[in-house]
């Protein structure tokens, strides 16, 4: 699989080596050509990294850092994280629960992440996402709402399989890998967790998922964190 890797360093390096030849004698026209060929390269440099990095999470399984966190905490931070990188929409967190998970904290972090960019990239002519918050059987329940593009009854069921990605002929900003969803899955499901959509064509989408919360009695016994409460 790194094999896949040199060949395209390898065009990188000749196409500045190109670049820089061109400059020099101020060709404007084939300078444009190879800003194309450029960007296509960086393209491909994307797409080789995301596959790279499922491949290894399937080959040898993710490398997980487990400690008991606080959900509520790790919701609110990454939310305030990928607000930073929008000025297109404002994101929400309806709800606040007191409860502990034992986990990963950066990896359920990314799957929030992940369902954060997707719910921003495909709701374009929307402004608003709605993260909520809840606990139901001691399970705490993660929700990501947006009012963007939707998706139909059918694609709802490949949705989270790897490299599965919806054609959208008339969008271009709409490229990705397909990989977001599988690899959330796979952390969450190593969680012993639930992943889901609910969406309406047209309307908006709610990707959610649930992880098992500790008991809070135990969670007070345990001497790591008794710092936290
Ligand atoms: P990527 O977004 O990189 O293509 P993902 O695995 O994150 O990969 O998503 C797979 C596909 O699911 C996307 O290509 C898109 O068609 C669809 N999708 C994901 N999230 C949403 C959403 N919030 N609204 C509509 N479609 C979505």
């Amino acid at each position: 699989m790194h094999e896949l890797k040199t060949p395209v360093s390898t065009i990188n390096g000749y196409l500045q080596l190109v670049q820089a030849h061109l400059s020099k004698r101020d060709d404007k026209k084939l300078l444009g050509y190879t800003d194309n060929i450029a960007e296509q390269v960086h393209r491909l440099t994307s797409l080789i990294n995301g596959l790279l990095n499922s491949s290894k999470i399937r080959a040898v399984g993710f490398d997980y850092q487990e400690k008991i966190f606080d959900i509520n905490e790790v919701v609110t931070a990454t939310i305030k994280d990928v607000q930073k990188t929008t000025n297109t929409h404002k994101i929400s967190q309806e709800g606040i629960v007191v409860r502990y998970v034992k986990g990963d904290r950066e990896r359920i972090s990314q799957v929030l992440i992940n369902l954060l960019i997707n719910a921003i990239r495909y709701s374009p002519n929307t402004n608003k996402v709605i993260v909520r918050i809840a606990v139901k059987d001691n399970k705490v329940i993660i929700s990501v709402e947006d009012f963007g593009i939707g998706i139909s009854k059918i694609n709802q069921k490949k949705i989270f399989e790897r490299f599965f990605r919806l054609k959208n002929p008339d969008d271009e900003t709409f490229y990705g890998v397909g990989l977001g969803l599988d690899i959330s899955s796979q952390i969450v499901h190593h969680h012993k967790g639930k992943i889901w959509v609910e969406s309406t064509e047209g309307k908006g989408s709610s990707f959610n998922f649930s992880i098992p919360v500790l008991n809070p009695r135990k969670v007070i016994h345990n001497q790591s964190i008794q710092g936290l409460l």
